[in-house]
């Protein structure tokens, strides 16, 4: 126990002076029209660059960063850098940000985007927010005031991970989502395995029915990408299209795509 406390502190400690050193940064992973090939837009991902461990990844982080208070401030400074390199970049296309459970009770969370997007000079129209289903469990009354303020300044709302969580149906029909992310988990399988097939297939009838976007994440091969194009679904993310990478690399590719 004493010694699960002292890890927990020497983590906490460990992320607060990466935080004051600025080591949070974000990467940036595509978003693809799978009819077309165009960018429709880029997940913002948070990365830690340490100075002796190289590139962290976000699972080995964000649930220390929720549990020691420090993640608002976290995503403050990987939003605000993304924000405002993209802001620079003369394009158009749309930035999905993750929102932890615990900022999206924060009533000032509208408040602090508003702000960033002033600072930054990135409209607010160009912004995505990705929850996933942990975050309606606690409180869905929260969720829905915070969804409504999101939505009154032009924030778009999509569902992450869908398929996953608990009484996905519920919480489609009691907030204002714009897209739902099918989980990899089922793209990774679609296939191999003819029920993740039906599945997807059926999530994107439902998304369709509903007017909202459908999103696959985690596309890997051709044949998935073939086989989401074919049952409709619009947009595909994954390694098949892009990793995830740091601005640098984000514009050196929107220069080569870009006609001359
Ligand atoms: P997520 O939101 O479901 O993000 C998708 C994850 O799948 C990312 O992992 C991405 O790198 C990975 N991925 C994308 N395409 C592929 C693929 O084709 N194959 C495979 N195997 N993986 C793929 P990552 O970057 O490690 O992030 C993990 C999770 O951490 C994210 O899952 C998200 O829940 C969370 N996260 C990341 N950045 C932030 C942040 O700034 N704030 C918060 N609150 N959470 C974040
Ligand atoms: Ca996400
Ligand atoms: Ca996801
Ligand atoms: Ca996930």
């Amino acid at each position: 126990m004493e010694w699960r406390f002292c890890l927990t502190r020497r983590k906490r400690l460990d992320l607060s002076s990466a935080l004051a050193r600025g080591e949070f940064v974000p990467y940036f992973q595509p978003l693809v029209d799978l009819r077309t090939g165009e960018l429709r837009g880029c997940e913002v991902l948070a990365r830690w660059v340490h100075p002796t461990r190289g590139i962290v990844l976000p699972d080995d982080f964000i649930p220390y960063a929720e549990e020691s208070g420090i993640i608002a401030a976290l995503s403050e400074c990987v939003l605000s850098k993304a924000f405002e390199a993209c802001a620079t970049l003369n394009q158009t296309f749309v930035l999905s940000v993750n929102i932890s459970p615990i900022q999206f009770r924060d009533p000032i969370l509208s408040k602090r985007l508003s702000e960033l997007s002033t600072r930054h000079r990135f409209p607010l129209d160009r912004v995505k927010v990705e929850i996933t289903e942990s975050t309606l469990l606690t409180n869905l009354a929260d969720a829905q005031s915070i969804s409504t303020q999101l939505k009154l300044l032009g924030v778009k709302l999509s569902l992450d991970d869908f398929g996953t969580g608990y009484s996905s149906l519920a919480h489609l029909q009691a907030l204002p989502f714009d897209e739902i992310k099918i989980d990899r988990s089922f793209v990774s399988s679609m296939c191999c395995r003819r029920e993740s097939m039906k599945i997807v297939a059926a999530v994107i009838g439902l998304g369709r029915s509903l007017g909202l976007t459908t999103v696959a994440e985690g596309i890997e091969e051709s044949a998935q990408a073939d086989m989401l194009r074919c049952l409709g679904c619009e947009v595909g993310q994954g390694w098949f299209y892009g990793r995830p990478v740091p601005i640098e690399e984000l514009q050196a590719m929107l220069a080569l795509s870009r006609p001359s």
